[in-house]
């Protein structure tokens, strides 16, 4: 059987990235892109306009940044497959990946690139109007520069959604933090810092019960005790990282994240390397991501080398 030199797994900023370089190393990499239920170009892929990615001034969609990322990658031979890993040996060298189809892959280094996904309401149209752009969003970062001058609301009462709502009063109006409790878990000062900013108000003991619209665009949502009129809406509930696969092989934070070492893509397996959204629970961009897939391709073939491959 054939022994790879390198198979990636996901296919966001992070494992595209690391694909390029791979490829470009001569590696002949293969990348997983995942299928249904995972989404193959990961959280961009649900993304409208990306306006803070560098080389694109006017700014460009998100799933049309990935298919840039993946045309680049491919044009070095970076052999693609839509379908996911369903398990992973990572005992021992050669790695051991299953994909879905049955089929049996060994490879002398594996790219972990699954990415993490913002936890969501769950509710009706908020997928939607995320994915339309047309104002629900789960990264204030990403997004909060479309809101100048308008009320907003971000959900959830830990450090993301403060911070978030923190960074919207730049742009928007007013900000309303929707908290399902009167405690939250964010961190003293950023709780300080938001009570003392006129722009900064709270619902505390709120939940959203009904995203409303007017126009295909959000207009407000109904809490258990009143209805906001607003033209924003920041999930801001925490992330999941993708590590299911690895996390009886791997050590992981806390709350799921992948542990790399010295601020390196390797993990504590030779031969293993982790980038992207999937060990960074603090800057999550695109352009972290891509950076971090850099690095795992360059210390992967630095290893590979080392190997005498
Ligand atoms: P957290 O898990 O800390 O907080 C999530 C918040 O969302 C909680 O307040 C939780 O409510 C609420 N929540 C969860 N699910 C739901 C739901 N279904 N409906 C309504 N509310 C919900 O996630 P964060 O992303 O805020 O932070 C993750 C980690 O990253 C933390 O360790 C944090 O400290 C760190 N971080 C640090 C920053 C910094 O230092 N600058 C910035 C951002 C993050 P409840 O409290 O009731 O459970």
């Amino acid at each position: 059987m054939t022994i790879r030199n390198t198979v990636i797994i996901g296919s966001g900023p992070a494992g595209w990235t690391a694909a390029l370089y791979s490829a470009r190393a001569t590696l002949k990499p293969l990348i997983f892109e995942g299928s249904a239920p995972n989404l193959p170009g990961g959280q961009l892929m649900i993304t409208s306009e990306v306006e803070n990615f560098p080389g694109f001034p006017k700014g460009v969609m998100g799933p049309e940044l990935m298919n840039l990322f993946k045309e680049q990658a491919i044009r070095f031979g970076t052999e693609a497959r839509t379908e996911n890993i369903v398990s992973l040996d990572l005992s021992k060298r050669p790695f051991e990946l299953v994909s879905e189809t049955g089929d049996k892959i060994l490879s002398q280094t594996v790219i972990l690139a699954m990415g993490a996904n913002a936890k969501l309401l769950g509710i009706p149209l908020e997928k939607e109007l995320m994915a339309r752009g047309a104002g629900v969003s789960a990264c204030a970062t990403c997004d909060g520069a479309f809101y100048k001058n308008l009320d907003v609301a971000v959900i959830g009462g830990g450090d993301t959604a403060f911070e978030e709502a923190q960074f919207l009063t730049r742009f928007a109006k007013s900000v309303t933090l929707i908290h399902r409790r009167s405690d939250f878990r964010a961190s003293k000062i950023m709780i300080q810092r938001a009570q003392e900013n006129p722009k900064i108000s709270f619902e505390l003991e709120e939940e959203v019960l009904e995203i409303l619209t007017a126009n295909n665009q959000l207009s407000g949502v109904r809490l258990k005790h009143k209805t906001l009129s607003i033209q924003g809406l920041f999930v801001a509930i925490g992330h999941q990282p993708n590590s299911d696969l690895v996390k009886s092989q791997l050590t992981l934070n806390s709350v799921g994240y992948v542990k790399t070492l010295n601020q390196s893509a390797k993990t504590e397996i030779d031969g293993v390397f982790a980038c992207g959204d999937l060990q960074d629970a603090v800057y999550r961009q695109a352009i972290t991501a891509a950076g971090s897939g850099c690095q795992a391709a360059i210390d992967c073939e630095r290893f590979l080398e080392s190997q005498g491959h």
